[in-house]
């Protein structure tokens, strides 16, 4: 519009930030992203695409101690922490640059800048002045960080990433996606991991058997889980960190990596002054059309807490681009988003818990099944998968699928179209299998468990 710099400013170039300006400016409109960190935002730089690569990493002495069943042996597998951390930086750095060509491709003007609002048409972009009429806020999260004594010497994910050396013994704080993801990681490259949660299971708000299994998997790999724990305090002891737990013991580790959520990039942003509300944890509330409580300043992604994954914000930046500059009026829709979890073993999840299903539906049917791998019947490892149904009895829709398992996350994307598309189990039972695979039992399961009270007599 004539009269302002931009018709779209947008803050942040993260997974939402960059879908959102590339696909206004292919719409027509003028646009601009301020990017104060890095180019990509946390998925590219600190999150997903480093972890998944550590991960990867992490499965490698567990795969050669694997292979001797199958008549391949190898020498004792030698760990050289920096060659990880250069060539993911490598790649990062190969990364930071695709998204920055992919924004100047598309005509978007760059700003590798902070950016604060002065009002809700002016920014301040490290000094400079500039104008939009409508302004995104995609700001994203930032790892929350232990209040404690000594807590300035524990680390997050995002010092995780660039650590010198591999840790010994590592102490996890946490029990959400990064605590469970990285005892999974140090765990498999060889470090003494305890993981310290301050409830009776980790991973709230996953299906209870989910919660159970992976409890058990993790602890027959190594890593030694302390239910209902929190921490006291940090100490320094020579080059070790002394870590005082609620139940009276004292640890004694190399680091302490805290993985307690995420609070959103808020601070020092003019928000407050422009009127955009907030909730208490900084959360930014937005209508179903990214709207804030100023008319032309809109808000997506971690910054808005909502679900904070990477193709969710990307999905919210196309519809808000349609909406904007398309002539469109969608909304995003919430319902099935399937989502993985890169512990060892993954977790794959798509649709409700068997215990939200009772809730909404009453009368479920569900399918269990917990086995042994094909690859395992030679290692004679103590490795189970677990995978899972949740069927609503009275249309026969399956409205949740779960796994814990090797390759549970590139198995679940699969069932999330099922679900989108409203699959029955009878349609899940007229599937033919593909075999031999693990998967093939989503499509085999034909006997539910007893029912809870059934299971509660026995
Ligand atoms: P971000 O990607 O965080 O981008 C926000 C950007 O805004 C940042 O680059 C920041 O520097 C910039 N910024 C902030 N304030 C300003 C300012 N004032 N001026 C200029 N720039 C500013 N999700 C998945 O789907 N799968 C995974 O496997 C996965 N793994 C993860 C692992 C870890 C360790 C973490 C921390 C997260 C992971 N996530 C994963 C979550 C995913 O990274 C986020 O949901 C996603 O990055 C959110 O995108 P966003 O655009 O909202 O914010
Ligand atoms: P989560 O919200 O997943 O988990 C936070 C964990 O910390 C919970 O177990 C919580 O316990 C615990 N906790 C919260 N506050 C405290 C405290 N003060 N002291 C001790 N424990 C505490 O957050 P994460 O940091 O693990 O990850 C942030 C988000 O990033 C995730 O929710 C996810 O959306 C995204 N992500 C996605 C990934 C993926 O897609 N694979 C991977 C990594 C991150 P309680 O449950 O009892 O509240």
């Amino acid at each position: 519009m004539a009269g302002y710099d931009y018709d779209l400013f947008v803050i942040g170039a993260g997974s939402g930030g960059v879908r959102a300006a590339r696909m206004s400016a292919s719409y027509g409109a003028r646009v601009a992203v301020a990017e104060e960190r890095f180019m990509g935002g946390t998925c590219v730089n600190v999150g997903c695409i480093p972890k998944k690569l550590f991960a990867y990493g992490a499965h490698y002495r567990e795969d050669a101690g694997d292979a001797a069943a199958f008549g391949l042996t190898f020498a004792e597998p030698a760990l050289h922490w920096p060659t990880l951390i250069a060539n993911k930086n490598k790649e990062i750095e190969r990364l930071n640059g695709i998204y920055r060509r992919i924004l100047g491709n598309n005509g978007v003007r760059i700003h590798e800048r902070r950016a604060r609002l002065v009002d809700a048409h002016t920014l301040d972009v490290g000094g400079e002045r500039v104008t939009a009429e409508t302004v995104l806020v995609a700001t994203g999260g930032r790892p929350q960080r232990p209040g404690i004594p000594g807590g300035e010497l524990a680390i997050t994910s995002e010092e995780a990433f660039y650590l010198e050396d591999r840790p010994d013994r590592v102490l996890i704080v946490g029990g959400g996606y990064i605590a469970v993801e990285f005892a999974g990681i140090f765990n498999g490259y060889g470090s003494e991991v305890i993981q310290a949660y301050r409830g009776p299971l980790f991973m709230r708000g996953f299906d209870v058997d989910i919660r159970t299994h992976l409890a058990e998997e993790m602890q027959k790999k190594g890593v030694d889980i302390r239910w209902r724990t929190t921490i006291e305090r940090i100490d320094r002891i020579g080059e070790g960190l002394a870590v005082a737990l609620s139940t009276g013991e004292t640890v004694v580790v190399d680091q302490v990596l805290y993985a307690i959520g995420r609070a959103p990039n808020v601070a020092d942003m003019g928000l407050e002054a422009v009127g955009v509300e907030m909730r208490d944890n900084g959360a930014i509330v937005v209508d179903d059309r990214f709207r804030t409580s100023v008319d032309n300043i809109y808000a997506l992604g971690d910054v808005t807490d909502r679900l904070q994954l990477t193709p969710v914000a990307i999905a919210e930046a196309m519809v808000l681009a349609a909406n904007l500059y398309d002539g469109k009026d969608l909304r995003m829709d919430y319902a099935d988003v399937a989502t993985a979890v890169f512990s060892n073993p993954n977790v794959g999840t798509v649709g409700l818990t068997e215990e939200q299903a009772r809730e909404r539906y009453g009368a479920v049917d569900v399918y269990r099944e917990a086995f042994r791998p094909l690859k395992h019947t030679l290692t004679q490892a103590g490795d189970r998968t677990m995978m899972k149904l949740v069927v609503d009895r009275a249309s026969d829709r399956v409205v949740g699928c779960h796994m814990v398992g090797p390759d549970a996350a590139e198995i679940t994307q699969g069932l999330g179209i099922a679900l989108k598309c409203g699959a029955t189990k009878a349609q899940f039972d007229a599937t033919v299998g593909i075999h031999p695979t693990a998967a093939e039992e989503f499509v085999t399961m034909r006997t539910p468990v007893p029912e809870p009270e059934a299971q509660a007599a026995e």
